[in-house]
């Protein structure tokens, strides 16, 4: 029933909002990593996105005015986690607030001895549980292109909101029913504890040493991998490369030409400011 009206809804909301031939084709050339994807794909993206805006409002914050542009490159890297998902993955909450640098949220938080600490850091991106997705647009931009940047913070941010939509963040968002929970937390904690030790070791690794953090950062920088350059975590971790396709109902690796395989993007990801 539900999933009737919603569907109405969506047909109804394809119908009368669009977005604009030139600022569509704009928004695409400002996020390399779609060169690749079909046109089929880019036209079923571009419907998703004319639905999340429908859906969601994205609003600047201290001062900053978000453009058209901003919105919809924002939009794009978001509904790339649900190409091939319903978008009522991303229930539940409504803004995306955009700040003009790096900002502090100011949260805190009691740790198992009672003692309040409060976040000082500045961050360029959080995802809130049951609230907004905070980012700053000058690392939106900054990580729009993996190959200079080697990380993406609108991916990673909506993983997170993913990843929160069954709880907490923890690296176990909600799984398709071909894909048994025990099945998905073997194969991650597998390779999360082969990373850390990497990581630990010493080792430069090619994919952010940020995943290392704890098991929900891992599933959200393994994510903006996954989309952004598949191959280098088909090559790294196939066995997650495989549960991250049933998940996200998508197979990114298979859309790079042969040619292309095997390349790794840059050899240091951008230092990240805890995200
Ligand atoms: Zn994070």
């Amino acid at each position: 029933m539900f999933a009737a009206i919603r569907r109405w809804r969506e047909r109804r909301v394809l119908e009368t909002a669009a977005s604009p031939d030139a600022l569509w084709s704009e928004a695409v050339a400002a996020l390399p990593f779609l060169a690749i994807y079909t046109a089929a794909e880019l036209e079923r993206l571009r419907a998703k996105v004319v639905l999340f805006l429908d859906a969601k409002s994205i609003v600047g914050a201290r001062g900053h005015e978000v453009t058209p542009l901003q919105r919809v490159v924002i939009a794009i890297q978001a509904c790339v986690l649900v190409l091939e998902m319903d978008l009522g993955h991303y229930d539940g909450w409504e803004s995306v607030i955009v700040y003009p640098d790096e900002f502090v949220p100011g949260w805190e938080w009691e740790d198992e001895a009672g003692v309040v600490h409060r976040n000082e850091g500045p961050l360029a991106g959080e995802a809130m549980p049951r609230g907004p997705v905070v980012l700053s647009w000058p690392d939106v931009e900054a990580s729009a292109d993996w190959e200079t940047a080697g990380m993406n913070l609108v991916i990673h941010e909506f993983a997170h909101k993913f990843d929160m939509r069954n709880g907490e963040a923890n690296g176990c968002p909600p799984l398709p029913p071909d894909l048994p929970p025990q099945v998905w937390q073997q194969t991650l904690h597998a390779a999360y504890d082969d990373f850390c030790a990497r990581v630990d070791g010493g080792e430069h690794t090619a994919i952010d040493p940020y995943a290392a953090e704890d098991p929900a950062e891992f599933f959200a920088v393994l994510s903006e991998v996954f989309f952004a350059e598949p191959c280098l975590l088909l090559g790294e971790y196939p066995d997650v490369y495989a549960k991250f396709a049933q998940l996200y109902r998508q197979d990114p690796a298979a859309r790079v030409p042969a040619a292309r395989r095997g390349r790794a993007g840059p050899s240091m990801p951008l230092s990240r400011t805890g995200a």
